[in-house]
């Protein structure tokens, strides 16, 4: 069904995914992995990936929008949960021109007390 493997052992998101790398994970489920990022630039900052080797939105396809809404729809959870309650920001970096780093998907979901602001430049 996918041309990607479901595991890449040279991905360090494969490799939080299936525990061979230590993450503070905040959710996992047969389909996914939400876990904090290392260099946090909000008071929540976590990233939200699909055990599926998928490496970055340019490579979804239809038989990925299940996967990709179970993702969206637990963001929300996971915010609430952690006790934020007005809001958050949601972010796909995608490729070199959108600066994508990990070429594994993943959703940034950021969060704080107040609004965020716009950053200086569109780094994320
Ligand atoms: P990108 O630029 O690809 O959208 O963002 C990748 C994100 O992954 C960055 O925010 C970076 O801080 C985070 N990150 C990279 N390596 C690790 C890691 O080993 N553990 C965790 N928890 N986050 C990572
Ligand atoms: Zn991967």
């Amino acid at each position: 069904m996918s041309q990607h493997p479901s595991h890449d052992p040279s991905c360090i998101f494969c490799r939080i995914s299936a525990g061979e790398i230590p993450a503070q994970k905040v959710y996992e489920d047969e389909h996914m992995v939400a876990f904090r990022d290392i260099r946090p630039r909000a008071p929540l900052h976590i990233l939200l990936i699909p055990r599926q080797h998928i490496p970055s939105m340019a490579e979804l396809r239809p038989e990925h929008a299940a996967l990709v809404g179970h993702l969206l729809v637990k963001a929300g959870d996971l915010v609430r949960a952690e006790g934020y309650t007005d809001g958050f920001r949601t972010v796909a970096n995608t490729g070199r021109v959108g600066c994508q780093e990990v070429y594994h998907l993943h959703f940034h979901v950021l969060a704080a007390d107040a609004p965020l602001g716009v950053p200086p430049t569109f780094e994320l």
